[in-house]
């Protein structure tokens, strides 16, 4: 299973679907993809099978957004199927997430929304927790996008790496880690994100591997700010330098 993500000036379809291919290695059932485009709208596809499957239906994509993210899945929870594939969209339709993991107290949580009225098209644990970002931003529309996903994370235990695009956020990539690997590759006015270097490391070698209990948001006009989830306390990175 593996996540991929970029924001930056380049075509953000052909560097999602090569560091997807470069992810391959680590093993899954399920490719999906979503971008946004030039009029803020978010684009997914997604399918069971390969990343060449997801490449044959995805094409049009090409050439169309500078900001995006892609996902190789394992399926955890619900069978592998193209409604279970990731990136799962919020009820709204303004949130996207992709997840590697599992939330260990989905069904709670999925109780709860339920109750609140949300609705799912998905088996999946992961589409709970994107949800669960919405729920904060309805409830209080001060609550910006970063600070919904930290206090969804302070709901869930289990493990996870996810990465999390808003419509309404361009250039903006929110992510976070408990459990599975996530690094960050900083370019020149461009962003990476994977599951390990190997996506990013032609474009830049200098990377921050996000620690455990640590979130960061990504934009290209304020770059990277690193936060505990629990306490919201300023993390002063340390960037590595790549050999590879
Ligand atoms: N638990 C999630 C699912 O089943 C993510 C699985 C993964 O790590 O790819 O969809």
């Amino acid at each position: 299973c593996g996540i991929v993500g970029y924001t930056g000036f380049q075509d953000a379809y052909d560097i999602v679907i090569n560091g997807l291919r470069r992810l391959e290695y680590r093993g899954y059932d399920s490719a999906g993809i979503v971008l946004e485009d030039g009029n803020n709208k978010l684009e997914v596809e997604k399918t069971k099978g390969k990343v060449e499957d997801l490449v044959n239906i995805s094409s049009q994509l090409k050439g169309k957004a500078k900001i995006g993210m892609g996902h190789t899945r394992w399926a955890t929870h619900g069978v592998p199927s193209d409604r279970n594939s990731h990136p799962h969209l919020s009820n709204n339709g303004k949130l996207a997430i992709i997840h590697n993991g599992i939330i260990e107290n989905y069904d709670t949580i999925k109780t709860m929304l339920t109750e609140k009225g949300f609705t799912f098209k998905s088996e999946t644990d992961t589409e709970v927790l994107v949800n669960l970002i919405q729920y904060f931003m309805d409830l209080n529309t001060e609550t910006d996008f970063p600070t919904a996903v930290r206090y969804a994370l302070n709901e869930v235990y289990g493990a996870y790496a996810i990465t999390v695009m808003h419509e309404d956020y361009p250039g903006v990539l929110v992510v976070g880690r408990l459990g599975s690997p996530l690094a960050i590759g900083i370019g020149d006015k461009e962003y990476f994100i994977a599951s390990d270097a190997s996506p990013f490391v032609e474009f830049t070698k200098e990377a921050i591997y996000l620690e455990e209990g640590h979130m960061a948001t990504i934009s290209l006009e304020n770059g990277v700010d690193i936060r505990t989830i629990t306490e919201n306390s300023k993390i002063v990175p340390e960037i590595q330098k790549l050999k590879l």
